[in-house]
């Protein structure tokens, strides 16, 4: 069976499945579920524990713990009953300390806070010495090979550590969470048997029981994929007290289906969590004097918040003009601007940041709304892949340039002064000479603010894996590669250009990391700004001199630029609401 196959099966089964998706490894042969050995460094050691935990699990669960597991993730308890084969003791944390490592987008920082909050609540305590840690957990990226041969030159370093630890004290115990998990699944316990749980982005919840499994010898994994986890009520834990900004989760998983994206497969099908909660995570940011709050999703604007019946529906998809789905248009739900508008209203002081979106989901009242509201930033990520017609029809992106430079011009028409963003891909499958020029002109003709530009790289398991041939030879992709990010440079530093002279808002960050004696912080477009830490006047104190802290608005005259940087003096402190400066 297809892999995917498998995980569209379990989905379909419900949560039910969740107890028979999950994997157990043992060292003793006979009673792994896999039956495969692992005589893993100092196993031994554990015998004791582990024939204990070997009876224990021949017990089996029983039907009451079945019907615990089907119920909604939502309406579980805080703390679940430990299931037969662990005790209560064995279920939690004891204390022990865990160091978390983050690869990848903006998605694995939240999933560490949740994966962090999840811990936490059970007994774990958190460590950043890695020297310290009892439980080392990496949260994986696998969009391009290079990101998971990076996990796995970090795995190799990380044996050392653990083989050292064998003979020193309690084992050191190391999980994969995340993309990594879920596309390369037993691959990565029988090739690096020094790993003992993993967990794929919908098993979070479960890292408590992986662990205490891992505890007694055994590898444990749970990569089953949801159709309803939003982790809606799992409050991240903000890791830094002094930050300015956090990302608040709205939604995750993607129905697109690009011909050349892993991240259907590793992170499933698109659910919405429900509005309410992500309100109240807000309001909660808000209390703790956040100043900027990122709506994350993998198509952030696809947002449909369908946990409720709303009068509204019969509403339709409402596209963005010249844009199709891959999937069948879908009915009904509150949608992103409902949801963009309720946030923006949480605190007028608040900043608002989405990302990312896909093109095909900006109807009007998205854009209305970002250019009616101060505190939603004027910054839209559009992004296009490439510029060729032919490419994009192949990367089954369901628009074509002309559909995309008609949505960019129609963006900057709505919101006068957006900051706009993109992604591209050099080299994709049967990309000519020809079409690399026409992504070369979008760069021209656009003139991005900031741009994220990728050779290609194909990955397993996706369409065009199976119906597409990788044809273009490495040095092409990556000599086109350098082209696109010279063009994208000298067209940024243009766009940049037109902000010297004008006085930007920044929330301030912290120190600049060049300069002792340089603050720096983010304008609206989100590009950073550097500024001497001076002394400056505090507009709702008049008469006052203040040095901008963490958190403040600053005004800021632009007086230099470059590709990815602005600098310039510092006018004065300021609130959201009372900076009307603007070029
Ligand atoms: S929209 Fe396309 S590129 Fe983005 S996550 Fe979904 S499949 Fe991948």
């Amino acid at each position: 069976m297809h892999p995917l196959q498998c995980v569209l099966q379990a989905q379909r089964w419900g949560p039910l499945a969740s107890v028979s998706w999950l994997l157990f490894r043992t060292c003793r042969a006979q009673s792994s579920v896999h039956g495969t050995t692992c005589p893993g460094p100092g196993r031994q050691q554990e015998n004791g524990v582990q024939k204990d935990f070997s009876s224990r699990l021949a017990a089996g669960p029983t039907f009451q713990h079945f019907l615990r597991s089907a119920l909604d993730p939502q309406e579980k308890p805080d703390v679940e009953d430990p299931p037969p084969y662990l005790t209560v003791d064995e279920l939690s944390g004891r204390q022990r300390k865990v160091y978390l490592e983050t690869y990848g987008c903006q998605m694995n920082v939240n999933d560490t806070e949740i994966a962090w909050s999840v811990l936490q609540k059970s007994g774990y305590l958190r460590t950043r010495n890695l020297q310290e840690a009892d439980v080392i957990l990496l949260v994986t990226c696998s969009i391009r090979e290079k990101a998971e041969q990076t996990i796995w030159n970090r795995l190799h370093q990380l044996k050392a550590l653990k083989t050292k630890r064998l003979r020193s004290r309690v084992p050191l115990r190391i999980g994969i969470l995340g993309c990594m998990a879920e596309r390369l699944k037993e691959e990565i316990l029988n090739r690096e048997k020094m790993v003992d749980i993993l967990a794929g982005p919908d098993a979070y919840r479960d890292l408590p029981r992986l662990l205490a499994v891992a505890e007694s010898g055994q590898q444990a994994a749970n990569v089953l994929l949801s159709l309803d986890e939003t982790y809606a009520d799992v409050m991240p834990v903000q890791t830094s007290p002094s930050a300015t900004s956090a990302f608040v989760s709205i939604m995750r998983g993607c129905d697109n289906m690009c011909s050349y994206c892993i991240v259907p497969f590793t992170r499933g099908r698109e659910r919405s969590r429900p509005v309410a909660s992500i309100l109240e995570e807000v309001r909660k940011l808000s209390e703790q004097g956040l100043k900027e709050v990122t709506l994350l999703g993998q198509n952030v604007n696809s947002f449909r918040d369908s946990s409720e019946v709303q009068f509204n529906n019969a509403v339709s998809a409402n596209l963005s003009r010249g844009f199709s789905t891959n999937y069948k248009p879908k009915q009904g739900g509150l949608r992103f601007a409902h949801l963009l508008d309720h946030v923006s209203r949480v605190d007028p002081e608040m900043r608002i940041r989405f990302t990312s979106p896909h093109p095909k989901d900006f109807p009007d009242e998205v854009l209305q709304l970002i250019h009616e509201r101060d505190n939603i930033c004027k910054q839209i990520h559009l992004p296009a892949q490439s510029g060729s017609s032919r490419v994009l029809e192949a990367m089954r992106r369901g628009y074509s340039r002309e559909a995309y430079v008609e949505l960019v011009h129609h963006i900057r028409e709505s919101i006068p002064g957006v900051s706009l963003s993109s992604d591209f891909i050099a080299g994709f499958c049967g990309e000519t000479e020809e079409d690399h020029l026409q992504t070369v002109s979008l760069l021209r003709e656009v003139q991005y603010n900031m741009g994220f530009l990728f050779a290609y790289s194909m990955r397993q398991k996706t369409r065009a894996y199976h119906r597409l041939k990788d044809d273009v030879p490495e040095e092409v992709k990556l000599r086109r590669l350098e082209e696109l990010i010279t063009v994208f440079r000298e067209e940024a530093t243009k766009a940049n250009m037109a902000s010297v002279g004008c006085t930007q808002l920044v929330l301030v960050e912290g120190h600049s990391k060049r300069s002792a004696t340089d603050l720096c912080g983010r304008n609206d477009g989100n590009l950073k700004v550097i500024f001497p830490n001076v002394e400056m006047e505090d507009v709702s104190n008049s008469g006052v001199r203040v040095r901008a802290q963490p958190g403040d608005y600053v005004l800021v005259k632009i007086t230099s630029t470059s590709s990815q940087t602005l600098k310039g003096h510092v006018l004065c402190r300021t609130t959201l609401k009372d900076s009307s400066a603007y070029c």
